[in-house]
C-alpha cells in the first residue's frame, strides 16, 4: 500500500457521558460503559482534502485514511477488504423499486463486512501494543478477528456459539488461534470473553468495548455515498445486530456533511430483526430510549442475536430523528426471501440481509417509501456462510439417456 495520507483524528469522546480521552492511548469503553467514538479535525481536512484527492487511491476501504483512526495507512493489516460492489438489483424493479441498490459485503474477505471492523480496529490496536485480544461474537466477527489477528501477528482468543454455522468455525479453526465454543444463551459468550481478557491481561475487543470497528464499518457510508456521485440514498435498510454498521453508516454521512462533500437530508435509516430477538423493533414502538434485554432468543444462527446493544440509545435516536422505523420478521421469510434474490438478481445474500427484502416489501405495502426514492440495502454477508439453511437436491443422474433430447 503507497499511501502517504495521515490520519485526522483528534480525541474520542463517550457517546453517554461525553467523556473525552486521549487518542493515542489504548482504551476499551468508557468508564460509564459507553462506547467512546472517534473524532476527526474536520475543519482542517476541509482545507486540504478533497473529493478529487481520492482519484487514484487503491479500491479498498483504506482510501479514506484521513476518516480512519490508523496513524499511518503504509502499516494497514489488509487483505483487499472494502470498496464493494453498490448492484442495482431487479428485484426492485419488480417490486416496483426501480432505484433500489444492494451494497454487497458479502464481497469482503471472510465473506462479510465484519472483515472491514476488524482490519481497521487490528490495525490500530497494532499500532498500540496490543499483542493478544479475546472477542466473542455470535459468528461472523470471529473468523474475521481470527484471521486478520493472524495476518497482524497478534494472539486471537475467538469464543463462538456450539451453533455457530460450519464455514465459520472452519475458518475461525484452520487460522490456528485459540478457538473456543460455548453453549446455552447469548450473553454468556460476552462473560466469558471478558472474564478471560482480566485473567490473561488479554485485549477484550468485542463489540462496542473498543472504538475503532465502528470506524471500519463506517466506510461502507463513505463508499454508499462516493458510489452514489456524492449522494446519500433516501432510504437505508439494515439488518441490525448491535448496531455497528448502521451507527457507522450514519456517521459517515454526518462526516461527509461537515465535510461540504455531500448535502441534504440524511435518509430514513430502517433496521430489520428476526422476530426471535427483536430488541431494536421492540423499544422503538414502545417509544422507549433504550432497549430491554431480550431474553429468550430464537432466531437462525448470525450476526442478528444480540440481547441489548451499549449503543442502543444512539441507534434509536438515529431513527426517530431521520424518521426511519424498526421492523421484525420471521426467519421463513427471510429465508424465502434469500431464495427470490437468488432467482431474481443471482446474489447469494445472507439470511440476515434476507430480513431487509421482507421488511422493504411491507415499507412498499404500507405506501411507507416510495417508487420513486432510492433505496440501498446492505447485504453484510455471503449466503456461501449458511449453505446448510438451504437444502438441494442432488438430482443424480441414473441413466446417460437422461440428458438426451427426449
Ligand atoms: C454482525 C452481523 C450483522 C449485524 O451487524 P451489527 O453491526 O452488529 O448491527 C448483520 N449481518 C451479518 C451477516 C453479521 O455478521
Ligand atoms: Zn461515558
Amino acid at each position: 500500500m503507497h499511501l502517504r495520507s495521515r490520519s485526522s483524528l483528534s480525541h474520542l469522546a463517550c457517546a453517554r457521558c461525553g467523556q473525552v480521552v486521549s487518542p493515542n492511548q489504548l482504551h476499551g469503553a468508557c468508564v460509564c460503559g459507553g462506547p467512546l467514538l472517534c473524532h476527526y479535525d474536520i475543519n482542517a481536512l476541509r482545507k486540504n482534502l478533497s473529493r478529487g484527492s481520492l482519484i487514484g487511491r487503491p479500491a479498498t476501504l483504506w482510501r479514506y485514511a484521513e476518516l480512519l483512526p490508523v496513524q499511518d495507512a503504509a502499516n494497514c493489516v489488509s487483505l483487499g477488504e472494502g470498496f464493494t460492489p453498490l448492484l442495482p438489483l431487479h428485484w426492485g424493479e419488480q417490486h416496483g423499486l426501480p432505484n433500489l441498490w444492494l451494497k454487497d459485503e458479502g464481497q469482503n474477505p471472510t465473506g462479510t463486512f465484519k472483515a472491514r471492523g476488524a482490519a481497521v480496529s487490528v490495525t490500530r490496536l497494532r499500532e498500540l501494543g496490543v499483542r493478544d485480544v479475546v472477542v466473542s461474537s455470535s459468528g461472523n466477527a470471529g473468523d474475521a478477528w481470527a484471521v486478520y489477528c493472524r495476518r497482524a501477528g497478534i494472539r486471537a482468543t475467538i469464543i463462538l456459539p456450539d451453533d455457530v454455522p460450519e464455514a465459520t468455525r472452519v475458518e475461525t479453526a484452520l487460522t490456528g488461534q485459540r478457538l473456543h465454543t460455548f453453549g446455552g444463551h447469548n450473553g454468556r459468550g460476552g462473560r466469558l470473553a471478558r472474564a478471560y481478557a482480566d485473567s490473561h491481561q488479554s485485549f477484550w475487543a468485542n463489540t462496542f468495548q473498543e472504538p475503532y470497528r465502528v470506524e471500519g464499518k463506517k466506510t461502507m457510508g463513505l463508499e454508499l455515498a462516493e458510489q452514489l456521485g456524492w449522494r446519500m440514498p433516501d432510504v437505508v435498510v439494515y439488518p441490525i445486530g448491535g448496531g455497528v454498521g448502521l451507527l457507522g453508516i450514519w456517521k459517515a454521512f454526518m462526516e461527509l456533511k461537515a465535510l461540504g462533500w455531500i448535502e441534504g437530508k440524511l435518509p430514513r435509516f430502517v433496521v430489520a430483526q428476526y422476530e426471535g430477538c427483536a430488541p431494536f423493533v421492540e423499544a422503538f414502538h414502545a417509544d422507549r430510549e433504550s432497549c430491554e434485554p431480550w431474553g429468550d432468543i430464537s432466531t437462525l444462527p448470525g450476526g442478528l442475536r444480540a440481547p441489548k446493544s451499549p449503543a442502543d440509545f444512539l441507534i434509536l435516536k438515529i431513527l426517530r430523528e431521520t424518521n426511519g422505523t424498526a421492523i421484525a420478521v420471521s426467519s421463513d421469510d427471510a429465508l424465502r426471501a434469500v431464495r427470490a434474490v437468488m432467482e431474481t438478481d443471482g446474489v447469494f445474500l445472507c439470511p440476515e440481509a434476507g430480513t431487509t427484502i421482507v421488511a422493504l416489501r411491507r415499507l412498499l405495502a404500507e405506501g411507507q417509501v416510495r417508487d420513486d426514492e432510492t433505496v440501498a440495502i446492505i447485504n453484510t454477508g455471503s449466503g456461501l456462510k449458511y449453505t446448510s439453511l438451504f437444502p438441494a437436491p442432488l438430482n443424480r443422474i441414473a441413466d446417460e439417456d437422461e440428458m438426451l433430447p427426449s
